[in-house]
């Protein structure tokens, strides 16, 4: 193996390890957000169903629950899949964009962005709620690696074409909900978009939602969720931007080679 290859082998293994961490810790401090729990990102973890104390074997992240087969260790009450499923999205976001960027500043504008889509994609889970906290953050995340990575004129023009691509989309949906009365898409899913165009061009825009369209229809498919009630479209956004950052150069080449 070279010596690239070595370093990004051992820089993705770490990603993976944080990203499963973080997808811990995110989930967590989210499930105590939506119940109202004051304070949700400070105290020990405990289980959610007797409340003991969690210990350092408990919370590996994947292993612990593989391990207990997805069961506390005092009680064996059911642990939530959700939060083996923040486990894998934080550890494969992250791994993917080392694979992407390798050990570059790039990476680490994506790995900030990434963390705090997983923490929208949780609340939007949990709550249907995008806080404008988190786009926020997002948005100052763009602006501050704007400037550290020296982008210029050439990274705001491109971030205006993109924006074209959510400005269309809500004009459609503005006309649509007159005319139906019905609400076709979250105002929170709109203002991600707009987030979205600051670090994507258009072209991964579009792709974006594309993936985003099919990973909800899979998962309608799968789950049997969204037929009576709508699916939070935020984590399938989330999913779709980071898929479309990941792997979406080769697909988009091959697109434009077509004309
Ligand atoms: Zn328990």
């Amino acid at each position: 193996m070279e010596e690239e290859q070595i370093i990004t082998a051992f820089l993705c293994f770490w990603l993976a390890v944080s990203g499963a961490a973080l997808g811990s810790f995110l989930d967590c401090a989210v499930s105590r957000w939506a119940a109202g729990e004051p304070g949700f990102l400070k105290g020990r973890s405990r289980c959610a169903s007797c409340g003991h104390t969690l210990g350092i074997w408990d919370l590996i992240p994947v292993f612990s629950f593989l391990y207990r087969r997805g069961r506390c260790r005092y009680c064996g009450e059911r642990i939530p899949a959700g939060c083996l499923a923040s486990e894998l999205a934080g550890a494969l976001a992250l791994a993917g964009l080392g694979l992407r960027f390798g050990p570059s500043r790039e990476l680490a504008q994506w790995a900030a962005l990434a963390a705090l889509l997983l923490a929208l994609s949780l609340t939007d889970r949990e709550k249907r709620i995008i806080p404008d906290g988190l786009l926020l953050a997002a948005a100052a995340n763009r602006a501050a690696w704007f400037l550290l990575l020296g982008q210029g004129k050439g990274e705001i023009l491109a971030a205006a074409a993109a924006c074209a691509i959510p400005a269309a989309l809500l004009a459609l949906v503005l006309v649509f909900e007159k005319l139906s009365g019905k609400e076709a898409m979250g105002g929170g899913d709109i203002k991600l978009l707009f987030i979205l165009a600051l670090y994507l061009g258009w072209a991964e825009m579009l792709l974006t939602l594309l993936a985003a369209c099919l990973l909800g229809l899979v998962w309608a498919a799968l789950t049997g969720h969204g037929k009576g009630s709508a699916l939070p479209f935020g984590p399938f956004l989330a999913a779709g931007a980071v898929l479309t950052v990941c792997c979406g150069g080769p697909v988009l080449a091959w697109y434009f080679s077509l004309f």
